[in-house]
């Protein structure tokens, strides 16, 4: 392994830990034999170094099968490459001691089961039985995952550097990378300390050190590390080598036997300790951190009363390592947006070694394809803006992110770390008026508004939650009079320049080369059709357009139309999403009431649906958008950031008058979800393409332009479609969804629920799913069949449609 490093090469992965064997494993294992591996240590020398061993864990969707990936690929390392890794198989149990866990679980394992993962939910008893020295009084039941099991994670780093060495790939310790180069927008190679190595790809597998050298190429990796402690007990009578790994999320902890009989235990706390230094040093993380007892003094007592012979038994060392967390508790995979041909796995919040075999194959896949091999939203890097990176920001979050992992899957779960980074102007009047603030992409938003006497506090269940009645208000308004939401947080891009029709073209399925005016909404695909974001967009000169787009996707979309502008075309992109605020107001009452505050002509023919217009409401000049995603008659209000206010105080000024409610993010997605609108990272995705998510309207296969997807959606359409995205309304008026739930037709098991909410208007829960048929689908297939929605073991008769449940005929828009 110490070789000079070469001058040259195709792919330089940057560390040697878990993660980066991996990486170089699975890129030679996909028959890329030009790969350099450079480890500034010794290989999973340091935090891979620390790690408990765990592989396993709770059902996750779709990462899940990321984590057997691993465990399969440990199982059978070391007869391919001769270094053993230590592998036992023992199975994982994931207790429950409250019924919110075990809904949570019976939510889970069914799906689990459906994705062909070997997982079963079993009583405390049965959980006694596996693990004899277990407290399973206060147990209501666990799952139990008999895939799972435990490694060495230092022989399992190096057992993956020599099976990538034996197909090729160069493997060199003691060398560090001092900088990615970049040249004209994309890595080309990296400098070392000793000398520079050009290459096509780089991948940083750098642990805690990604985000520096990201930084240090004008790239963002948010991570930062915090302590991750474990214990281990003496000898313990009974704690033989073959029980399961086992997780008590009540009590955040999990511990596991190791050969000698001792019990390995240990924490995410729920208040971790950040511990960057600035910049890290290059030998940071060789040797373990500082003990402290009391950071895991509640750990203690809580495995002392699972395993009560520990009380007496004791522990005899603590080894406190950092391990690298992220602001979501998500791991991060992908190209950084900033720098083509970057790459980065970092962040894996304590599971990396559950992590690596899987995650190694995808990213490997991702960089020699050029494109993911599946949806990896979740996970992917462009998930983050530069905010996420400030070190304030992170610092303060991963206090919260490490205590997380065992958190419950709440619906709805508002993170409470890290909070009013980005405000938007209105903030400080929405508080007064009773907003409950939320967060997206670091900015504060509202979800809902006190009424009534509810505290402001999110009271978390699977049920209906404290905000219920406010919802339903909010909700009701919108429906019957006239509501305001502000939007601020919307993406908004201008794109502008001699060729910007062209760029939009062929980046969108939708004509670009519309009137000055008018609005569109539409999609971005992929080379297979499938929606890689949906935004809208107005021309707004004959060069010039205004693209709006989700809140979670500004760094996305931003590079994916700034990578389509080609070298010859004269466009620019530019974010302007910090540059407008915007106010949505909407219901039947709107026109009324912004007729009182402009003097533009609302009328249906002056002003219809899809346009855009410039007009003066008090001193701002507002571009009034015909639009909306609540399904009722509304403008969305566009307005400079600094001139939102003006606008906002005089709608409160007709607001008493009019009855005007304020209304949050939440009621949105209730709105919406009636009328059938998808969102974009859950109904429509990556894999779902504009004819399988019933929008082929806006698929203009017609226009002249090669627009991307477009082969693929030809064949498509010449072929038909095998499934197909419906709404379906539950019969049972108490029901609640929040999708991720099992949907049954006529008895069998067909897919999950994408979104799930209530309909206010309808008394409904309301969910969209995907029917899928062995034939190309008809609407009679889709319609034609007795369906249930399973919610934690519940099944609930729903009706299937593929028109919109709330206002089919769009009477309530075009007026
Ligand atoms: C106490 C503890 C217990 C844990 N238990 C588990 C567990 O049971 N199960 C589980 O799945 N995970 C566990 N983890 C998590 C896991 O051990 C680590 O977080 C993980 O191994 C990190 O892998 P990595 O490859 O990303 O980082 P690292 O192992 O830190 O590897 C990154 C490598 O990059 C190298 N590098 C950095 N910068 C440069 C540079 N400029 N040039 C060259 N090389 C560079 C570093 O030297 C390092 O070797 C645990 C972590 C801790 C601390």
């Amino acid at each position: 392994m110490n070789h000079p490093i070469p001058k040259q090469t195709r792919i330089v992965v940057v560390g040697g830990g878990i993660i980066g064997c991996s990486v170089a494993y699975h890129l030679t294992k996909l028959g890329c034999r030009d790969v350099v591996l450079i480890e500034q240590g010794e290989l999973g020398g340091r935090a891979t170094s620390f790690a408990a061993g765990l592989v396993g864990g709770a059902p996750q969707a779709g990462l899940r099968k990321l984590i057997d990936a691993s465990a399969k690929l440990y199982a059978s390392l070391e007869k391919e490459t001769g270094v053993a890794t230590g592998w036992k198989q023992v199975g994982s149990l994931v207790l429950a001691q409250t019924e919110a866990h075990m809904i949570q679980y019976r939510r889970a394992v069914p799906l689990a089961q459906a994705a062909g993962l070997d997982v079963n939910l079993i009583t405390a008893d049965q959980a006694r039985q596996k693990w004899p020295l277990l407290e399973t009084n206060d147990i209501r039941g666990a799952m139990w995952l008999p895939a799972d099991g435990r490694v060495d994670a230092k022989q399992s780093a190096l057992a993956l550097a020599k099976g990538a060495e034996q197909r090729g790939a160069i493997v060199v310790t003691g060398v560090r990378v001092t900088s990615v180069l970049r040249k004209e927008g994309r890595a080309v190679g990296v400098a070392t300390t000793q000398g520079e190595i050009a290459a096509e790809q780089v991948v940083l597998c750098a642990g805690m050190w990604s985000r520096q050298l990201a930084l240090q190429c004008g790239a963002n990796v948010p991570v930062y590390p915090a302590e991750h402690p474990y214990l281990v007990s003496k000898t313990v009578a009974g704690a033989n080598a073959d029980l399961a790994c086992v997780r008590d999320p009540d009590a955040a902890i999990y511990f596991r036997t190791d050969d000698s009989g001792q019990i390995v235990l240990g924490t995410f706390p729920k208040q971790s300790k950040p511990c960057l230094v600035n910049p890290i040093p290059a030998d940071f993380a060789s040797a373990p951190l500082p003990e402290d007892r009391s950071y895991v003094a509640d750990a203690i007592k809580a495995a002392q009363h699972r395993v009560p012979t520990l009380a007496t038994d004791g522990f005899e060392k603590m080894v406190n390592g950092p391990a690298t967390f992220t602001p979501d508790t998500n791991f991060i995979i992908g190209e950084l947006p900033e720098v083509d041909q970057l790459f980065v796995a970092a962040g894996f919040n304590g599971h990396s070694l559950a992590y690596a075999g899987g995650a190694g194959d995808v990213l490997a896949q991702w960089v020699l394809a050029g494109e993911q091999p599946y949806d990896l939203w979740g996970v992917d890097i462009r998930r983050f803006s530069p905010f996420q990176n400030n070190r304030d920001f992170l610092r303060s979050r991963v206090t919260e992110t490490p205590g997380l992992q065992y958190r419950m899957a709440w619906p709805n779960y508002e993170l409470e770390s890290a909070r009013g980074t980005r405000k938007s102007p209105l903030y400080d009047r929405l508080n007064a008026l009773g907003a409950f603030h939320g967060s997206k992409m670091a900015i504060e938003r509202p979800t809902w508004f006190l009424r009534g006497g509810v505290k402001p506090a999110m009271d978390y269940s699977f049920g209906r939650q404290n905000w219920w009645e406010c919802l339903a208000a909010e909700h009701r308004a919108a429906r019957e009079n006239v509501a305001a939401w502000d939007q601020s947080s919307f993406t908004k891009f201008m794109l502008k320049g001699r060729d910007a029709v062209r760029v939009l073209d062929r980046v969108t399925p939708n004509h670009a080369d519309i009137p000055v005016g008018k609005f569109v909404y539409c999609g971005m695909l992929n080379a297979r059709g499938g929606y890689e974001s949906d935004l809208c967009f107005a021309r707004i000169s004959e060069d010039q357009y205004y693209i709006v787009s989700g809140s979670a996707q500004p760094t996305r979309d931003f590079y994916r139309i700034h990578k389509h502008i080609l070298p010859d075309e004269r466009a620019t992109i530019t974010d302007v999403t910090h540059a407008y605020g915007v106010l949505g107001v909407m219901g039947p009452n709107s026109r009324k009431l912004l007729d009182e505050l402009t003097d533009a002509d609302l009328s249906l023919k002056a002003f219809p649906f899809s346009s855009a217009q410039w007009h003066s409401i008090a001193n701002a000049n507002v571009l009034m958008i015909r639009i909306t995603y609540v399904g009722e008659l509304g403008w969305e209000l566009h307005a400079r950031m600094d001139q939102i206010q003006g606008v906002f105080d005089a709608i409160q000024s007709v607001a008493r008058k009019y009855d005007l409610a304020h209304a949050g993010f939440y009621s949105i997605n209730s709105l919406r979800m009636e009328k059938a609108y998808r969102a974009w990272g859950a109904d429509i995705t990556t894999g779902d393409t504009p004819y399988e998510a019933g929008l082929g309207f806006m698929v203009k296969l017609d226009k002249a332009t090669n627009f991307i997807g477009k082969e693929a959606l030809l064949k498509q359409k010449a072929a038909g479609v095998k499934r197909r995205l419906a709404s379906f309304v539950v019969e049972d008026p108490d029901a609640m969804l929040w999708g991720g739930e099992r949907i049954f037709r006529d008895g069998k098991f067909m897919g999950t629920t994408t979104s799930g909410y209530y309909g206010f208007t309808l008394g409904r829960a309301i969910a969209f799913g995907y029917v899928k048929s062995d034939e190309i689908i008809t609407p009679e297939f889709v319609t034609g069949a007795k369906y249930t929605i399973d919610f934690a073991g519940k099944q609930y008769p729903a009706q299937a449609m593929l028109q919109p449940p709330f206002d089919p005929k769009n009477e309530k828009i075009m007026i």
